[in-house]
């Protein structure tokens, strides 16, 4: 018997990354044919952050190119597409609407299926372009606008566990780089210099490590950044000593908050098996984080999974793979389906931005 065959065309816009792809699933095979990203970063560095206007112009200046290189590097058509999916949310309304518009437009040209994914269902879902796992298991996204801790019980089945109350992780790292006057995006430039750093020389605020919950606030960390930098020359001594200084307290609050989850999981999962952990986003890209989350397969029943980079960060491989698990339950979207700036995998987690929780 021939195994059926599944193609979809995945469309991401919602952040600084524009990227096309075409996935494959054969059988219970996965290829990813092609997975154009094209990188904004030039357009927002002058700015020190992602300006959501000029993003939307990015975006849109280069989308119709993308599809089209991302069909030729698949070596396919049109014809042989089955359905189109676009990230519809979260994210920057002015990029989704290109994303959106852009799928919604060849859908209904090409008469196929269109699939609003949820860029968060994305993330889950992305360590299956690489490796086989079973649900349910942890993800840990650490992203420039998400960091949160989510059971994956099953496919469309998302429990959030935790989440930040202000600041992202990736923002941290960028507005702490910014205070030391590096270069954006700031996580990369942090890990470089901390290497070469004392980690003990200044010793910052550890927020809500003492509630034993999964959520995090990193807004008062960078604060206490900007008083140890209000009173020290900025010399590539002190960025040093700072940026390892930073990491080493992102380390211990991520690793703490990590083993509150693994707790809680295995808690309600009541399983002997090996809790699984995948880590996304684009500060997954951080070694010492990376070695600091593996520690703990040392004392909890757990394992670490990190996607590869390209599929850590915002990519349209993953939009496709939802799209075609969409696909074949026959979850298709109507063409007036409006994007959604904000859209909580979890439709009944809480809105935590600027909560104080006390004891949750
Ligand atoms: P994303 O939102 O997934 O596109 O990821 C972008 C965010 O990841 C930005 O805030 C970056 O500063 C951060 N980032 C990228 N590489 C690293 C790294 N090596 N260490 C820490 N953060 C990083
Ligand atoms: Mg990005």
């Amino acid at each position: 018997m021939t195994k059926k065959i599944i193609r979809v065309l995945g469309i991401e816009s919602s952040c600084d990354e524009t990227s096309v792809s075409v996935v494959e699933k054969t059988g219970e095979k996965i290829k990813v044919l092609s997975n154009i990203v094209k990188s904004q970063l030039d357009v927002h560095k002058d700015y020190g952050g992602v300006v959501p206007e000029l993003a939307a112009r990015a975006h849109s200046d280069v989308i119709h190119k993308l599809i089209k290189m991302a069909l030729d590097q698949a070596d396919i058509t049109f014809r042989s597409i089955h359905a189109i999916a676009s990230t519809a949310g979260p994210g920057l309304l002015g990029g989704l609407l290109v994303g959106v518009v852009a799928g919604k437009t060849l859908a209904s040209s090409l008469n196929k299926p269109f699939i609003a994914v949820n860029h968060l269902e994305g993330h889950a879902l992305s360590i299956k372009l690489e490796q086989k796992i079973e649900f349910p298991y942890l993800l840990l996204l650490v992203s420039g606008g998400h960091t949160e801790f989510t059971i994956i019980k099953k496919f469309n089945r998302y429990k959030r566990i935790g989440t930040t109350i202000d600041d992202a992780l990736g923002e941290a790292f960028d507005k702490t780089a910014r205070l030391l006057k590096m270069e954006y995006p700031g996580g990369p430039e942090i890990e470089k210099y901390a290497k070469y750093g004392d980690e003990n020389k200044y010793k910052l605020p550890l927020p809500l490590i003492n509630e034993k919950n999964c959520h995090f606030s990193f807004a008062g960390l960078k604060s206490a950044v900007a008083d140890v930098v209000a009173k020290n020359k900025s010399t590539e001594k002190f960025k040093k000593d700072m940026s390892a200084s930073f990491q080493k307290t992102i380390n211990k609050i991520l690793s703490t908050k990590a083993q509150y989850a693994i707790e809680h999981f295995q808690r309600i999962n009541k399983s002997k098996k090996t809790t699984k952990i995948v880590v996304a986003g684009g500060v997954a890209a951080n070694k010492s984080l990376r070695v600091a989350l593996t520690e703990l397969e040392s004392t909890h029943q757990c394992k670490f999974l990190f996607p590869s980079i390209k599929y850590c960060t915002d990519n349209g491989a993953m939009i496709a793979l939802a799209g075609i698990e969409r696909f074949e339950r026959n979850m298709f979207n109507k063409l007036d389906f409006k994007p959604k700036p904000r859209w909580p995998l979890d439709k009944d987690a809480l809105f935590m931005k600027g909560k104080r929780i006390v004891g949750e």
